[in-house]
């Protein structure tokens, strides 16, 4: 099979399409062919080797596949071949084969097309523990969706939209802010734009927002915290570097910061999180947004592409 290997950290370039041996199924294991695989910004991180993560070398990126079972090992009785599924595994998705235990393995509803598959678990369920888990969030209440147009972005709007809250979105391209509005935001600002700051507080006639999902904390914390209600709370989902904030913000509206990797899901939380998009898939509220389908061999491009501004939901590898 191909699959890309990365035998270095390093750039784009490291990442090498090359001829594998195909994995066989062990015991409680399936071998699925992936036919899309999700792209990540976190594994741009990885792969240059300054995340908190570093997988022994060589290794194939990849938490997001989708694609149809091949073979299933001993044990393995709820998948048979044949059956379309997502993935969520922690690296391997950038490959023809991938092989994965039965948790990690999740059905695809019939309507959901395996480039749509590809960005659920890592965009989906992190827009998904946010929203429910992390923040709690209540029907009526606002939420910022800060950084709006991505894989986590258009996720979350959708998710905050079907749950009855009131959604201001943000993204930098005329596209983006289309995207974001046309999945349920009721209000769109440009985050390149000076003050778009002052906009949103207007729209909430001042009073601020209860939530703020968070995707460039280390350029937006400070002001969030003047975004907020009383008793606000942010969300940091995704951060590139150090934050200056005034304490004293936090203090005034009894405000709360919190904050998650995926990587620290509980198994319990993942078995909720994959139940709630399965029913969100199935009822149509969730409905997975494919920017940009790219060859598995021009993986290199798709990592430059994904940290480029004009986001518009996911871009995925096929193959
Ligand atoms: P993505 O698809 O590349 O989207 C990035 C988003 O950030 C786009 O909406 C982009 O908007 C927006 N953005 C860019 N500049 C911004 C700014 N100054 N202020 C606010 N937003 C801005 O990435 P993603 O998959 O949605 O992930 C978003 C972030 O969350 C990444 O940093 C990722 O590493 C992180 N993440 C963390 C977890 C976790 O476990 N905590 C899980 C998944 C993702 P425009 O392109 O329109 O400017």
């Amino acid at each position: 099979m191909k699959a890309i290997l990365v035998h270095e950290f390093g750039g784009p370039e490291v990442l090498k399409l090359e001829e594998v041996p195909t994995p066989r199924p062990g015991a409680g294991q399936i071998l699925v062919r992936i036919h899309a695989a999700g792209v990540n910004p976190y594994e741009t991180y990885m792969r240059s080797g300054t995340y908190a993560i570093k997988p022994p070398l060589p290794y194939t990126p990849g938490s997001d596949g989708a694609g149809v079972v091949d073979a299933v090992g001993e044990g393995v009785d709820n998948f048979k071949p044949g059956d379309s599924v997502y993935l969520s595994i922690p690296i391997g998705a950038y490959a023809e084969y991938a092989l994965a235990t039965v948790a990690q393995v999740h059905p695809l509803p019939a309507k959901v097309t395996f480039s749509q598959g590809a960005g659920l678990w890592v965009p989906y369920g992190t827009a998904y523990h946010a929203l429910y888990q992390c923040a709690r969030a209540r029907a009526g209440e606002a939420v910022l969706i800060h950084g709006a147009s991505g894989g986590v972005g258009t996720a979350a709007v959708q998710m905050a939209r079907a749950l009855g809250l009131k959604v201001l979105a943000t993204a930098s391209s005329d596209k983006g802010l289309d995207l974001v509005k046309r999945e349920g935001a009721h209000h769109a600002f440009n985050h390149a734009k000076t003050g778009y700051l002052g906009e949103i507080l207007n729209a909430t006639n001042g009073q601020g927002v209860d939530l703020i999902l968070e995707m460039l904390a280390n350029v937006n914390l400070g002001q969030d915290l003047k975004l907020l209600a009383q008793r606000g709370r942010v969300v940091i989902i995704g951060s590139r570097g150090d934050a200056t904030i005034t304490p004293r913000d936090i203090m005034s509206r009894r405000a709360s910061i919190l904050g998650f990797t995926l990587w620290g899901v509980s198994e319990a939380e993942q078995k909720e999180i994959h139940a709630g998009l399965l029913a969100g898939l199935e009822n149509g509220a969730l409905r997975p947004i494919v920017g940009k389908e790219i060859p598995l061999a021009e993986a290199g491009r798709a990592h430059k592409e994904i940290l480029e501004p004009g986001a518009f939901g996911k871009i995925v590898l096929v193959s």
